[in-house]
């Protein structure tokens, strides 16, 4: 089978109690029937039981078993952390406010953030016999979280990196305070954006190569324990301002999922990450709106977010991709949130379907998803399935 599907389930958050079993157990009954499922992510509430027989029930059908792991955000609720500080020195909080997830990022570049994740890890999910490990917030935070939180970070250890690297800070702090307009010249491809400073995109691009170094360590110590390793990223016109490189971070993985969520008023949702990146820089100006939304070639206003260019991203991400790419699809429905409905779920994955991505993966989770979207889904991936 060419085209795989994967089913992601949240269990809740690092300090809430985990979904029953049986909740799980009656979801997956309804939904594996009727749906090819190669691989299941679910994350990361602590609580064995509910992994163990989810692992046993997944094993019997021979459908792999991954840990959902938050990388650098949400760990901080278990253990205090080093957090990210912002270019006025301010500590950086999670500021979301939605339900059970924080958003609260720690700095990527601490050793210590990086071996309290892997400690988490051991302690809670290690004795379970799962597949592979799905690697989730792998970033900075975006514009969701304001503008000073995507011109992080400075703390001491991360104004020693810039320094080796000959950045100059205080040019880049000038900058910013000036204005938040970032004069983005141009969007190419696959997150690459050019701008009128350059200095701002020598900014982003040292910061994916910080995430690259931290990842690149966190993957190599999964796959030498036998792991498989997916990664969670965002959406590639997204990805810049976060600090994924995603040509690059697909050689560190077995796969990655990038987030195509259209129809998402939450992080990593396309509607609202885009709305927050012109929010915190070029405010209401609805000339530099007009202009930013006809460099990416879409009807910045229309929710769901513009298809063809959603599924032309897909396309061109997989031309570079060195790993397998299956398009994250919401097919939850949440009030205000996500508001996912069957025509939606259709356009979705024909378009997406289109753009050659090795499988979907339906997000963000199973069980929010209702019996019109789940038989929609299925609807669609038969086609697909008898279309190979
Ligand atoms: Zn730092």
């Amino acid at each position: 089978m060419s085209f795989e599907i994967t089913l992601q389930i949240f269990s809740g958050g690092f300090l809430g109690k985990p979904v029953s079993f049986e909740t799980v157990e009656r979801k997956l009954n309804a939904v594996l029937p009727r749906l090819p499922v190669s691989r299941v992510f679910m994350g990361w509430a602590p609580g064995k039981e509910l992994y163990e027989k989810t692992a046993e029930l997944l094993a019997k059908q021979n459908i792999e078993f991954y840990l959902w792991l938050p990388v650098f955000s949400e760990t901080g609720s278990l253990r205090p952390q080093s957090a990210l500080v912002d270019f006025y020195g301010r500590k950086l909080k999670g500021n979301t406010g939605h339900a059970e997830e924080d958003f609260s990022f720690c700095c990527p570049n601490v050793p210590a953030n990086i071996e309290n994740v892997l400690d988490i890890f051991e302690r809670e999910f290690s004795s379970i016999p799962f597949t592979g490990i799905f690697l989730d917030k792998i970033r900075y935070p975006s514009f969701a979280q304001g503008f000073t939180s995507v011109f992080s970070c400075f703390c001491p250890h991360c104004l020693a990196l810039y320094k080796k690297e000959n950045f100059d800070i205080e040019e880049l702090k000038n900058i910013l305070c000036a204005s938040t307009d970032l004069k983005i010249k141009n969007y190419q491809i696959n997150g690459i954006y050019e701008f009128e400073d350059l200095r701002i995109s020598n900014f982003f691009s040292l910061k994916a190569a910080f995430i690259f170094r931290s990842l690149e360590y966190v993957s190599r110590y999964f796959k030498e324990k036998g792991y498989s390793v997916g990664f969670d990223v965002f959406a590639p016109f997204l990805s810049f301002f976060i600090g994924q490189d995603l040509p690059a971070l697909s050689t560190l993985c077995d796969f990655m999922k990038p987030m195509m969520y259209r129809a998402t008023q939450a992080p990593a949702g396309l509607p609202f990450e885009t709305e927050m990146l012109l929010a915190e820089t070029v405010g209401a100006d609805r000339n530099k709106r007009k202009s930013f939304y006809t460099m990416l070639g879409i009807d910045g206003k229309k929710i769901p977010f513009d298809l063809a260019f959603s599924s032309k991203e897909l396309e061109k991400l997989v031309q570079v991709s060195a790993c397998p790419v299956f398009a994250g699809i919401e097919i939850n429905r949440k009030k205000d949130l996500a508001e996912v409905y069957p025509d939606y779920i259709e356009e979705t994955i024909r378009a997406y379907a289109r753009a050659r991505v090795q499988g979907l993966a339906l997000s963000w989770d199973l069980l929010d998803a209702p019996e019109d979207n789940i038989l929609k889904t299925a609807e669609e991936i038969k086609k697909i399935h008898n279309q190979d």
